[in-house]
């Protein structure tokens, strides 16, 4: 994870957190508040190129 720009809408913690994932469609981009564990959004990202 690492912060990224803007806040949680749910319970005003200045900095929310950015993480990928992967579900049974692809790649995820998710950010979450750290606080209240609200997902402030997702969206699909193209695959990280693979180290190697
Ligand atoms: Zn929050």
């Amino acid at each position: 994870m690492e912060p990224v720009e803007g806040e949680c809408g749910k319970c005003g913690e200045a900095t929310v957190f950015g993480y990928t994932l992967v579900d049974y469609r692809g790649w995820l981009r998710v950010t979450k508040c750290r606080s209240c564990l609200n997902v402030r959004g997702s969206e699909r990202i193209q695959p990280p190129a693979q180290a190697g």
